[in-house]
């Protein structure tokens, strides 16, 4: 019987993935194919579940004869290492031919991996080129590695498409489709767990958040993040990045305010001077640069929820009015006259609820003598009708 083993972090496995595979099964004559998502390093940096990874080369070989998803490595503590995956197939299946498939920009490393020279005598390899990949030097180095391990590394008259999971993760962050990337099901499971659209999980940011704010800023934000969670549906907002953009609305609002201010000037030359002058308002700005640069948020969408949530703007976005609601009516809010009206609003109609808000914060500061920030007030021009 001979099997292939394509390895790899498959963060997410995508449809060049599935192409390689199932044309290296055809060359080659193999019996089968197994995606083996690789476990995580011992200190993990990446914000995606091992068992997310491995799930998802799960529905990837769902419906293709031959190809199947390993758990050997997802279920190894610790770092995993090709030579002892190898080491355990040879022992618990003698009789398996195994080869070891690869993108040929892959080859480069190859004679470094760990132990090299016991994988060479426990596997074959077979390479496939990749886009933007130097064929003769892939043939020169399968070449070299053959002739100083005697081991076997054959290139496949086959090239990958254009194709990688940055570019999948990418995608996803910045909100464009996926749906040509990776197989169906796979694109679902992305969408369903919300996964890629930050650079941490959310237990990562909720740890980060905790570090940042005070623990009643943190509670509100997870007010925030649930009504906001919950209310997108009804506004035809996707619930995870709804989730998210409340999660990190907040996100600089404990920083010292000569701090906001010098990054908020670095990275939004258009800034006027009354929202540099007020703390209460410039923590949008400067959340929405912090949500960007440090939790790499893409998505233009959540970013302009976290910079309009104070003052609003003239121009709402369903996100945008969504956001804005769940920050004045979330269930942590002591009550105030006009609340409970908001809360009502917000489960029938957003905007309308959206502008309740807004004359309630314009009617507040002007009983305080202050005046209504003009893009609160372009707010009710254009949707107080
Ligand atoms: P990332 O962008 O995160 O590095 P990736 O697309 O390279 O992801 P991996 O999980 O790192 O995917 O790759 C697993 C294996 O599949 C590697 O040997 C890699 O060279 C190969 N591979 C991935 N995409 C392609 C492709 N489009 N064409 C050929 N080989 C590919
Ligand atoms: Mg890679």
């Amino acid at each position: 019987m001979k099997i292939g083993i394509l390895g790899g972090t498959f963060d997410p496995v995508h449809n060049g993935h599935i192409e390689i595979a199932m044309a290296a099964m055809a060359a080659l004559g193999l019996d089968q194919v197994a995606l083996m998502p690789s476990g995580d390093p011992p200190h993990k940096t990446r914000a995606t579940d091992k068992l997310d990874r491995l799930r998802m080369a799960e529905l990837a070989a769902e419906g293709r004869p031959g190809l199947y998803a390993s758990d050997l490595e997802i279920r190894r503590q610790g770092r995993t290492y090709t030579v002892d995956t190898l080491s355990t197939l040879a022992v618990e299946h003698p009789e398996v031919e195994w080869t070891y498939i690869l993108g040929a920009d892959a080859l480069n490393k190859l004679d470094t991996w760990k132990e090299f020279p016991r994988i060479a005598r426990l596997c074959a390899f077979a390479a496939v080129s990749r886009p933007g990949c130097d064929e003769d030097l892939a043939r020169l180095r399968a070449g070299a590695i053959n002739s100083c391990y005697h081991t076997r590394v054959d290139l496949l008259p086959v090239s990958g498409p254009a194709l990688s999971s940055t570019a999948v993760r990418r995608r996803v962050a910045e909100g464009l489709p996926i749906d040509d990337c990776v197989p169906g099901p796979v694109a679902d499971y992305i969408r369903g767990k919300g996964l890629y659209l930050c650079k941490y999980s959310e237990a990562q940011i909720l740890d980060r958040l905790k570090g940042m704010l005070t623990w009643h800023r943190f509670t509100h934000t997870l007010g925030v993040a649930d009504t906001a969670q919950r209310l997108a549906p009804n506004c035809g907002v996707d619930p995870l990045r709804a989730r998210l953009a409340g999660l990190l609305h907040d996100c600089a609002k404990s920083m010292p305010l000569d701090e906001m201010r010098e990054l908020v000037v670095k990275n939004l030359p258009d800034i006027d001077a009354e929202e540099l002058d007020t703390r209460a308002i410039l923590h949008a700005p400067a959340g929405m640069v912090m949500a960007r640069d440090v939790f790499g948020v893409r998505d233009a969408a959540i970013l302009s929820a976290i910079r309009k949530h104070t003052v609003g703007d003239g121009q709402m976005s369903p996100m945008d009015a969504l956001i804005y609601v769940s920050d004045f009516i979330e269930p942590g809010r002591e009550p105030f006259p006009g609340l409970e009206k908001a809360r009502m609003l917000a489960e029938k109609d957003i905007y309308r609820a959206m502008v309740c808000c807004t004359q309630l914060t314009a009617k507040h500061l002007k009983s305080q003598g202050k005046h209504v920030h003009p893009r609160s007030q372009a707010l009710l021009d254009h949707y107080d009708k």
